[in-house]
This record gives structure tokens, C-alpha cells and sequence, in this order.
């Protein structure tokens, strides 16, 4: 099963970013071809019928399966970065952090009003940012068809935050 094949390989790391976290990290999938197809596999399965014109990576993890993701379902991968790393013309989203602030952006070329966008992420904690990009997604005029994740954190309840924007969340493991 892919969920304990995940499970076996990530890592939790005491005390990162900062005392009191502990911090899930999926940098050995990566090391592990296999596992990184299989992923690929499961969630291009999972996501059958769901009508996608473009995923929408989270900087800088949702990158990672994200634009493998998007290739694989023919379809654009839309980058979603933290603030003055787009080039082109933005559109932006500020959105409350436990303490303070972040701020997202999208290059406002990179879908079109109407496209059915597809939220990829690494993980899924709070849902904040997930929650953060579908409403700038939203604004743009981008109807979210769905999400995925590798990882989720249920003791976080986020799928309950992100399930009234869309129910179809796919999530590998728990
Ligand atoms: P949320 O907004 O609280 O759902 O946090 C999810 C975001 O924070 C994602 O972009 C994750 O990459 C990152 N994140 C939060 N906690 C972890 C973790 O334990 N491991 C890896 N990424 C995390």
C-alpha cells in the first residue's frame, strides 16, 4: 500500500522550524524513483473523472509531484510562490498566519476565468495556504475542482477548513 510505503520513508524532526514542531519530512521519497512513480500512479488514479485544466503547485513542496502531476494529465502546471518570486504581472493574496502574515501570487496569465484548477501541496496541516490559494484562484476567476496531498496531518483537521471549497481531497497518507 502506498500509505505505509510513505509512512516508512518520512521522517519527523523534533523542534523544526522552531521549538515545539515536529516537523514531517518527505525529502526521502525523493530519494526513492520507485516510490515517486508510484505516487504519480496513485494519484493520477485517484483523480479519474475529476475535471482538471490545471494544477496548481504550492511553493516550494507542491512543486515537487505537482508539475510531474500536471504533465502526466496533460495539462499546465500554475505555480503559486510566496511574494517577488513571479516575474511576469501578479495577482496576490495576503492571508493570517498564526503569527502574522504570508502572501501568495500567481502570474495572472496562467490560467484562464473558468479553468477547473486542481490545488496540489505536499501537505496538508491547517489548510490555511491551501485555503489561501483557492480563494486567489477564486478572485482570478478559477473554479477549484479538487486537491491533493502526499501527507496529511488529520489531528490538524484541515480537510474539514478545506472541504466546503471542495470536497474532492485526495490525500495518500494520513
Ligand atoms: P497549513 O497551511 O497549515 O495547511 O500548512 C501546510 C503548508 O506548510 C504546506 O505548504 C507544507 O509544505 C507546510 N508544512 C507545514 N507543516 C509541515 C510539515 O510538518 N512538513 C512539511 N511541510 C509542512
Amino acid at each position: 500500500m502506498i500509505e505505509q510505503q510513505i509512512k516508512t520513508v518520512i521522517r519527523d524532526i523534533p523542534d523544526f522550524p522552531k521549538p515545539g514542531i515536529v516537523f514531517k519530512d518527505i525529502t526521502p521519497i525523493l530519494q526513492s524513483p520507485g516510490l515517486c512513480e508510484s505516487i504519480i500512479d496513485v494519484f493520477i488514479a485517484r483523480l479519474q473523472g475529476l475535471q482538471i485544466d490545471g494544477v496548481a503547485g504550492v511553493e516550494s513542496r507542491g512543486f515537487l509531484f505537482g508539475l510531474t502531476l500536471a504533465t502526466k494529465l496533460g495539462v499546465p502546471f500554475i505555480p503559486v510562490r510566496k511574494a517577488g518570486k513571479l516575474p511576469h504581472t501578479v495577482k496576490q493574496k495576503i492571508y493570517e498566519l498564526e503569527y502574522g502574515s504570508a502572501t501568495i501570487e500567481i502570474h495572472t496569465d496562467a490560467f484562464k476565468p473558468g479553468d477547473h484548477i486542481l490545488i496540489h501541496d505536499d501537505l496538508l496541516a491547517t489548510g490555511g495556504t491551501v485555503t489561501a490559494a483557492s480563494q486567489l484562484i477564486q478572485e482570478m476567476g478559477g473554479i477549484v475542482s479538487g486537491f491533493s496531498f502526499v501527507v496529511g496531518l488529520s489531528f490538524l483537521n484541515g480537510r474539514e477548513k478545506i472541504s466546503p471549497i471542495s470536497d474532492n481531497i485526495t490525500v495518500l497518507a494520513n
